[in-house]
């Protein structure tokens, strides 16, 4: 096959393929696919075919672009955070090592700081590829690609230490794209809204989903209220959203009746926010996904989500859970244990790291670190990850449970569970908590002491907010250091 919009500017040209809601500029597949050739052209000139091309870009038109102009030219795209730090910026750099960078005016001048060698090349806020506009041209050398091609490498949240670089395939996407079209359903009609960063796959996705599937890209901001509106403008039929962004967006308004899918991921959602869904009539579909499965792994439908909270549904068609035990044999349905996924989603593994890579595949397909069950009715249930169990005293504490039994007294809102390291139990539990009402330790020492046995009573106990990643997942360093200092 050739680039997916080539084939799709062939067969839905007049079909609108991009709109940009904060400038209301729309484009069809045939205008995106004449952009898209002329940006190809002058990526070729730079030398830019079959290597990598680096992208530290915001989700806007011209990113969709560059995103779309490298499959043309043959270029394996690698996402770099576009808000990160210098320090992060400079290791992923150093570990990615792209052939060339496409960057926001904004970023020009860190990105070229870090590594002088490489070639830069900017692009402004508006949308435009315009500094590109100013290279020469080079007919297009259109390539074939197939199915196991690396078509996009991607950097993950970083939440457990040092970001791993993950090899997605031509095939990983596209089957990607088609399970997600099987669980969600398509109509050609359909416009996906998609207010997350393109380096993350959440936000990624769904420009190669819009190509394959030739439906419409609603770009939208995550700030609740323009996003609110951009929703209603243009009458969005799907929305991909992280929990705490689905919490503002339903604190700021009434979300519009042409919503038919709200695809929740990449951290849990509560029940509390479940039920807030349910109780004005919002489809969602709680997620499980990861970076090395190419996003979606397991999704709910509105009427399981809602029926039985906190499960992430069952696996995507030819997607495949297995839950095994410490010793990596599978356990039957309701035990818990690690979760195991295969599959044509599934990465063939990091970027230049052979060790990661073993380490993180078994018998059963790739191993995700994360522990959880599979009920009798095949729905998977996530209780976290494997390594946020806390050790204190000998015994083994499910952080989870005890997120639960604090978050059952009325004055708490939510709740962080660590392992804060000591030097007599090894870890002691710590809770940061974030309360509604004024509310004491010693009452939240007494709601535990009756609930939980004593190695799972919190020692540590502390009110603030959460501290969370972009992506809306807990960071657990932040809060041990929060908990640390509480101490001390
Ligand atoms: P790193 O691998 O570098 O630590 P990360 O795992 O946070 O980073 P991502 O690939 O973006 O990077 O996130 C995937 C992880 O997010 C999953 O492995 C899981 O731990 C968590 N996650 C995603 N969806 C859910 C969910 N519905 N419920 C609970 N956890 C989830
Ligand atoms: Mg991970």
């Amino acid at each position: 096959m050739r680039d997916w919009l080539s084939h799709r500017a062939v067969v839905s040209p007049d079909t609108t393929a991009l709109t940009a809601s904060t400038t209301g500029a729309s484009e069809t597949y045939a205008a995106l696919d004449a952009a898209v050739e002329d940006l190809a052209a002058r990526l070729t000139a730079l030398g830019v075919t079959n290597g990598t091309l680096g992208i530290v870009l915001h989700s806007r038109p011209a990113a969709v672009r560059v995103v779309h102009a490298a499959m043309r030219v043959g270029a394996v795209v690698i996402p770099f955070g576009p808000d990160g730090t210098e320090s992060e910026f400079t290791e992923q750099l150093k570990h990615a090592d792209p052939d060339c960078l496409i960057c926001e005016q904004a970023t020009e001048r860190l990105v070229t700081a870090v590594d002088p060698s490489v070639p830069v090349r900017s692009v402004d806020s508006g949308g435009q590829v315009r500094a590109l506009t100013g290279e020469p041209r080079a007919p297009v050398d259109t390539p074939e690609w197939q199915f196991d091609d690396p078509l996009v490498m991607l950097f993950t949240s970083g939440t457990t230490g040092h970001p791993k670089l993950v090899v997605l395939t031509v095939g990983n996407v596209c089957m990607s794209a088609v399970a997600s079209a099987d669980r969600l359903g398509v109509l050609p009609t359909d416009r996906w809204c998609s207010p997350l960063g393109i380096h993350h796959m959440g936000g990624l996705a769904p420009i190669y989903r819009a190509v394959i599937d030739g439906t419409t890209l609603l770009l939208a901001s995550t700030d609740p209220k323009p996003l609110l509106d951009a929703l209603t403008e243009y009458e969005a039929t799907g929305v991909s959203l992280v929990p705490v962004v689905l919490d503002r967006l339903l604190d700021a308004g009434t979300l519009p009746d042409s919503l038919r899918s709200v695809l929740l991921g990449g951290a849990p959602a509560s029940e509390a926010l479940i039920e807030r869904c349910d109780d004005r009539g919002i489809p969602v579909y709680p997620t499980y996904g990861m970076t090395e499965a190419a996003s979606q792994i397991a999704t709910a439908r509105p009427s399981e989500a809602t029926a039985t909270p906190g499960t992430v549904g069952r696996p995507l068609f030819l997607t495949t859970v297995t839950v095994v035990d410490s010793s990596g044999t599978p356990v039957s349905a309701g035990e818990r244990g690690e979760i195991i996924v295969s599959g044509p989603t599934v990465t063939p593994g990091y970027y230049e790291d052979p060790q990661a890579t073993a380490a993180a595949f078994c018998e059963f397909g790739f191993r995700t670190g994360d522990i959880g069950y599979l009920d009798a009715d095949n729905r998977l249930w996530i209780e976290g990850r494997a390594d946020d169990r806390i050790v204190t005293g000998g015994e083994t504490v499910d952080p989870t449970e005890i997120v639960e039994v604090v978050c059952e007294h009325p004055a708490i809102t939510d709740a962080a569970v660590v392992g804060v390291p000591d030097e007599e139990w090894g870890e002691r539990i710590g809770v940061l908590l974030e309360r509604s009402d004024a509310v004491e330790k010693q009452a939240i020492d007494a709601h535990c002491r009756s609930r939980l046995s004593s190695h799972k009573r919190p020692r540590i106990v502390a009110f603030g907010s959460i501290p969370r990643t972009a992506s809306g997942t807990i960071d657990r360093e932040a809060v041990r250091e929060r908990l640390t200092a509480s101490t001390t």
